[in-house]
């Protein structure tokens, strides 16, 4: 098969493909135009992927937002009318010691961050508290990509200031957070019923294996469930994946299309449902204990279940665990659990059922930091867009991916609006 229209075709249908889809789809613009989305996967979301346990909504992927910092998802959740809860998980419970002087500490140490621009987080810490407090200090946070050698300390403050369980050490104490009653790829699924009934055609199985790019003429190579091939070949093309995705394709990404370079961290979940709310009697629902081994953030969701979230090496070193088996792996983790709480693994129960989720990209960013990447790229010279969160001053969140769909379509509608004025400039000549 082969897609000769006049059409626009993004490739990518979480977050960020659905809302240029949808843009285009509601513009004067595009109103003549056949607007197609192709994605690899048999389901709409992308990385906001929610299932159903027990007659519960899990979040394996995206699973918060703040009403203070991410306001186009707020406003989507809002004209959508999604049900909403509260995230509750900004009060640490069974604190480390550290905890206690953690937030005068960072307070402290914030201001010289100007000085150390180009430094990372730990050798940050390291000149100030010694060696071994900088680890300690890092462990206490929860967060383990805030030890790795790019993070600078002004990126590590923002992600500090920016993640519910640890804002609590920072000035954004106040912060509210908010989860999707059914699952936050609820979001992403009521966009795609608006664009299909904007007309947005969506083709799902289809993976994106080639782009000849090198050329103002590009070729994009498809392949479909039955392994048949499909070519696109004509009309505006857009690909909202993230960088990770991009490099897999010959297309000479990064260099050919942004003068930055791209790197992810793994991520790992955890969910366990047990017969009776054990944790309860210990005072822990609603709350989130951050332990200082490999289970990281452990959150109790009021009487229903138990999560962990991991990243980077205590991602893989649960992905590992899964890999030796489910004994091993639960074993791991009531005995890790235990250490957490300080109890005795005799007195924790075993899962009636649980899951988890290893995600091997599942945060990606350009290892230059956000704020002055552009939105989109396009290719030096097919000039195809390509969008991502991972572009964005809101890179690893939701709020990123809204923000680089929008910004792919506005692009697209730009570049119609100059083609049709030139256009038009021509027509005019050509009377004169
Ligand atoms: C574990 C985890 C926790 C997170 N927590 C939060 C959170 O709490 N709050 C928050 O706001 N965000 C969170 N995020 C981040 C959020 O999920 C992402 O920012 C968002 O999903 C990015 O959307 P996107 O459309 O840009 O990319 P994606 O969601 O990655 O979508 C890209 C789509 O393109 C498809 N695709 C890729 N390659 C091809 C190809 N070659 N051909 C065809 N299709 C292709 C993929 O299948 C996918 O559907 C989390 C992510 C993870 C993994």
């Amino acid at each position: 098969m082969t897609v000769r229209e006049n059409t626009i075709s993004i490739i990518g249908a979480g977050i960020s493909g659905i809302i240029c889809a949808l843009t285009l789809a509601k513009s004067n613009e595009c109103k003549k135009k056949t607007i197609r989305v192709y994605e690899h996967k048999n389901r709409v979301g992308g990385r906001a992927h929610a299932i159903k346990v027990n007659d519960l909504y899990v979040d394996l992927g995206a699973g918060r937002f703040s009403s203070g910092l991410h306001h186009n998802v707020k406003e989507q959740v809002k004209s959508l009318n999604l049900a909403y809860e509260k995230f509750p998980f900004t009060q640490l419970k069974r604190p480390q010691a550290l905890h206690k002087s953690l937030k005068s500490i960072l307070k402290n140490l914030k201001p010289l961050c100007d000085e150390h621009a180009h430094d990372s987080f730990e050798e940050f810490l390291t000149i100030y508290v010694g060696r071994n407090q900088a680890r300690e200090m890092i462990n206490a946070l929860g967060y383990d990509s805030l030890s790795l050698p790019n993070i600078t300390p002004h990126i590590a403050f923002d992600i500090i200031e920016k993640h519910p369980e640890i804002q609590g050490f920072s000035e954004n104490a106040g912060y509210e957070w908010f989860n999707l009653k059914e699952g936050f790829s609820a979001l992403p699924e009521k966009l795609y019923e608006q664009a299909l009934a904007h007309g947005v055609e969506f083709h799902f199985g289809h993976e994106l294996t080639s782009i000849e790019a090198d050329t103002e003429s590009p070729v994009l190579k498809l392949k479909n469930e039955k392994q048949q091939e499909v070519t696109i070949n004509e009309g505006e093309m857009i690909l909202t994946f993230p960088p990770t995705a991009m490099k897999k394709l010959d297309s000479g990404f990064p260099q050919d299309w942004s003068n930055y370079t791209y790197g992810s961290i793994p991520l790992f979940k955890g969910f366990f449902f047990y017969d009776a709310p054990w944790w309860q009697d210990m005072d822990l629902a609603d709350h989130v204990v951050i332990a200082n081994n490999p289970i990281r953030k452990l959150y109790f969701k009021d009487n229903k279940y138990v999560f962990f979230y991991t990243d980077s090496d205590y991602a893989n070193f649960w992905r590992d665990a899964t890999l030796k088996g489910e004994a091993h792996y639960l074993q791991t983790v009531k005995e890790l659990m235990a250490e957490a709480l300080k109890c005795h693994v005799s007195q924790l129960p075993d899962p009636s059922n649980h899951v988890h989720k290893h995600w091997v990209h599942g945060v990606e960013f350009s290892q230059e930091s956000c704020p002055n990447h552009p939105k989109t790229l396009s290719h030096k010279k097919s000039h195809i867009i390509s969008a991502s969160d991972a572009y964005t001053s809101h890179c690893g969140w939701m709020e990123g991916g809204i923000m680089a769909g929008t910004s792919a379509a506005n692009t697209l509608l730009e570049r119609l609006k100059q083609r049709q004025v030139k256009a038009q400039k021509e027509c005019e000549l050509a009377h004169v």
